[in-house]
């Protein structure tokens, strides 16, 4: 589909009104003609670090997921093959494989040894609970707390061990407050506005009532709310908490909800983080209010810019219920929303640090390198913990590791689990392998030319 290349859609004047005092110094340029030649991202020897296995696995992995109809029926075909090989067969197969790639492993000793191993190349860990919920899924409050269980053991395993400096966690909160309420939430919004102080007073402990909510659905929202505290107590000073953003239905309760924790706990530094979708129409809004937000509330904002997991899923379902389409109508068009976004997100870090922090959560060699440039041009350090960069486990490589190289702060988002409980995550990734564009191409190109040195080297050896 062809698309126009147009501008990022909100200029620097309407954060300036939104910001009253602050004014984000602009940026000269924005042609990638002048980007760091350091970061081209061409170095194949960025994966001299790898083991035989591991090259070997990594181009199996990147070539299955090549095949679109086993990616697009890949919950089917892992599905059917659990079902044939029983869990005990399915888990051979899939530990060296698949999870292997993906996945950091299941008990402390297996994910300590992963980590220990990113941190010698100059990567930070950012351990995931892959706890995924959907509509209709919902399990009842007795797994919320198992959940939650889950979540403090997350941040004590992330400030306990010393896998690397300003450790950092994701956090899902469709696992600790059931997507139905977040759906009956949003439904809400619109037509009464929910204060953050009052989820705050929720948090504190105080009998509230929530306008809207049947008391089962208010006793609920507050036994979450109430969950979440808990998290966050445990985390502020410790583990930074990067709330993860889902489906549109429900990511308004979402924001709300981690809006008020930021309230709660972002008083004296950065702790709780939220998530923004630049693949949504809607994405430069949403971040824009939060920044008005987080000056008039006096919170600092953190914030993971991502493009957006759930595109398929998103349009199918607008489609079906005859909504205009909430994605950008084109990657063209989500890469100007990303890159509109972080112009606006460094330009005002560039005035605040202490106040404003961003983790570009990107595979796209294009957005890094802007980012970069940008941060040199605004003179914003390199590890200075305002900016820094994200990608999955087991995803570009040889992105993250050129950028740990340059010296700047690189976190992978690290899932651990069982083969069962990652199921739905690695799904999931398979997806994901299919639409980032360039990244996993320039992956597999790179990790052949390492496999083909190597192979010369050992016959020349042998010869
Ligand atoms: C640390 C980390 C945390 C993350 N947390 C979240 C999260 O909380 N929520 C979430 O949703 N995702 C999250 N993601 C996933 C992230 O959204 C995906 O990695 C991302 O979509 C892939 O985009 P990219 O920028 O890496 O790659 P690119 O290859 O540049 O872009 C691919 C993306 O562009 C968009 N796109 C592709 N085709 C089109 C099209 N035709 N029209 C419009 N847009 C298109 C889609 O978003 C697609 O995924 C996270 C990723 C990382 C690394």
């Amino acid at each position: 589909m062809m698309c126009s290349r147009s501008p990022p859609s909100l200029p620097h004047l309407l954060s300036l009104r939104f910001l009253g005092t602050v004014a984000p110094r602009t940026l000269s340029s924005r042609q990638p003609a002048a980007l760091p030649a350091t970061l081209a991202f061409e170095d194949p020897s960025a994966f001299r670090v790898k083991s035989w296995g591991e090259l070997l696995r990594a181009l199996a992995v990147f070539r299955l997921c090549s095949f679109p109809a086993l990616v697009n029926n890949c919950g089917k075909l892992m599905s059917i093959a659990r079902g044939l090989l029983g869990k005990r067969g399915f888990s051979f197969l899939l530990r060296p494989t698949v999870y292997a790639q993906f996945v950091a492993g299941e008990d402390e000793r297996e994910i300590s040894q992963s980590m220990q191993k990113m941190s010698s190349l100059g990567l930070r860990p950012m351990l995931a609970v892959p706890i995924e919920e959907d509509l209709g899924e919902s399990t009842g409050e007795k797994r919320y707390e198992d959940n939650m269980e889950a979540m403090l053991e997350c941040v004590r395993m992330s400030h306990s061990n010393a896998w690397s400096k300003d450790p950092m966690m994701q956090l899902k909160i469709t696992a600790l407050l059931s997507p139905e309420l977040c759906v009956k939430l949003t439904t809400l919004m619109t037509q009464q506005p929910y204060s953050l102080s009052l989820l705050v007073r929720a948090m504190d402990g105080e009998t509230v009532s929530f306008p809207g909510l049947e008391q089962r659905e208010a006793s609920h929202f507050l036994c979450g709310l109430q969950r979440l505290n808990r998290i966050a107590e445990a985390s502020v000073g410790k583990v930074r908490v990067l709330v993860d953003a889902e489906y549109t239905y429900m990511n308004p309760a979402l924001s709300l909800v981690t809006m008020a924790m930021m309230k709660k706990f972002n008083k004296d530094g950065v702790w709780i983080w939220n998530t923004y979708q630049c693949y949504l129409k809607e994405s430069r809004s949403l971040l824009l209010e939060a920044l008005r937000l987080s000056s008039e509330e006096g919170f600092g904002l953190g914030v993971k810019l991502v493009r957006g997991a759930y595109m398929d899923k998103e349009r199918k379902l607008a489609e079906k219920e005859g909504r205009p389409d909430p994605i950008h109508r084109c990657w063209e068009d989500t890469n100007d929303s990303y890159n509109g976004s972080l112009n606006e997100l460094l330009g005002v870090i560039s005035q605040k640090p202490e106040r404003y922090r961003i983790i570009v959560a990107t595979h796209n060699e294009e957005s890094v390198r802007r980012a970069a440039k940008w941060m040199e041009e605004l003179g914003i350090d390199k590890d200075g913990g305002s900016v820094c960069f994200g990608q999955l486990l087991g995803m570009c490589d040889h992105v993250s590791l050129t950028l740990a190289k340059e010296g700047y702060a690189i976190y992978k988002s690290v899932p651990y689990g069982s083969v069962d409980d990652t199921l739905p995550y690695l799904v999931r990734r398979a997806q994901e392998n299919r639409t980032v564009l360039q990244g996993i191409r320039k992956e597999r190109d790179l990790l052949r030319r390492e496999l083909r040195r190597r192979l010369r080297q050992c016959v020349k050896g042998g010869s």
